[in-house]
């Protein structure tokens, strides 16, 4: 028996590694696509595993960027796009952050229609931002949901590298929804919107220093000493096993089709971060957080209801202390 081919783009990617990993464990073949053959050679002695391989797809902008691929591999029939920009400090907003997140999508579902008529289930790595509203968006009171649209529009999301990063996701999902809703296509789609990803590296840490930029915010404290304040910040996040399980969930489960998910695990704040780090790690340098400040900083933090993705999804988020325990453990001992 031939096990089912599953193509996902941008494999390399901190949240990609563990859709792989997974994907892998559960008897899939992958096929990921990655920038340059150094970065797919040094995926593949990571994986190790025969079941994986990978392509080449140098530039998401290029109309063709995903037709060879897919010209190539009749076999796929699930395609998974996880491949976008991440940073909020570049120097070109619509160059390095909205074109290559937009164009990327749009390029892999045009290709998909022309070259993968045997694709039945795409699933995009959406975001919470495309939900979450920030700055003047941000409104205290309200609970988001699945149904909730961030408001900013494409020229606001020219400000900053921040705002653009807001909007390269959001236009993304757009486009993907608009696609779908003009042209005649033979697949699914299904999003999965996180808010900050936590959690380990699916494999070896290359780089300890500068990790991926949503767990730089764990980071960021872990490398606080004692003296050092901890800055009265937070989030909504999520750990990213359960990404990578929902992006699975997305295309085995029907209820997903045309749906959010809307994968969060809940607020924290770094004070929180911090007593978790000192209670698991006990010979740590980093200072002791004052959670009673936590109420207060809650007040800017989204308030969210993602019922109907977990009902879903079926299964129970990885808390916050398992995953910040998790990321530090690779830290300071691996
Ligand atoms: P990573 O930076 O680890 O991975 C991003 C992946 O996209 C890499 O494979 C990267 O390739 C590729 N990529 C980035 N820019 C381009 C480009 N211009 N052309 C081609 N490939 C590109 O980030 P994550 O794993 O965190 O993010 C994966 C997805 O999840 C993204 O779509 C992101 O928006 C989304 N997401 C992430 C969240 C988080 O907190 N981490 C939260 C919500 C959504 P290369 O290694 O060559 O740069």
């Amino acid at each position: 028996m031939t096990s089912t081919t599953v193509f996902v783009s941008g494999a390399n990617g901190f949240i990609a590694q563990h859709i792989v990993k997974q994907l892998l464990a559960k008897g899939y073949t992958v096929i990921g696509s990655v920038r340059s053959h150094e970065k797919g050679e040094q995926l593949k002695q990571l994986i190790n595993n025969d079941q994986f391989s990978y392509e080449i797809v140098s530039s998401l902008t290029d109309k063709d960027a995903f037709v060879d691929v897919l010209k190539k591999h009749p076999e796929i029939t699930i395609f998974l796009h996880a491949a976008s920009p991440v940073s909020f400090s570049v120097e070109d907003i619509e160059n390095d952050l909205l074109k290559p997140a937009i164009e990327g999508t749009t390029n892999a579902l045009n290709a998909i229609k022309e070259y993968g008529p045997q694709i039945k289930k795409v699933v995009l790595t959406a975001s919470a931002v495309n939900i979450f509203g920030f700055g003047p968006h941000f409104d205290a009171d309200q609970v988001y949901s699945e149904d909730v649209w961030n408001p900013i529009t494409y020229e606001e999301s020219l400000a900053n590298g921040f705002f653009g990063y807001l909007g390269s996701k959001k236009y993304a999902e757009l486009a993907a929804r608009d696609f779908v809703a003009k042209e005649k296509v033979n697949f699914d789609i299904s999003f999965v919107n996180p808010p900050y990803v936590f959690g380990p590296q699916a494999y070896a840490v290359k780089d300890k220093a500068n990790l991926n930029l949503s767990n730089e915010v764990v980071n960021s404290v872990v490398k606080l000493t004692k003296g050092d304040s901890i800055p009265a910040e937070g989030s909504v996040f999520v750990d990213v096993r359960d990404v990578a399980r929902a992006h699975i969930v997305a295309f085995e489960n029907d209820a997903a089709a045309s749906q959010r998910l809307f994968t969060a695990s809940s607020r924290y704040t770094l004070d929180t971060i911090a007593n978790i780090i000192n209670k698991k790690f006990p010979d740590t340098t980093v200072p002791k957080g004052d959670e009673s400040r936590n109420e207060e900083i809650y007040k800017s933090i989204h308030k969210f209801d993602n019922a109907k993705t977990n009902k879903i999804l079926g299964f129970e988020y990885i808390t916050l202390e398992e995953s910040v325990s998790d990321i530090v453990d690779q830290i300071y001992n691996v």
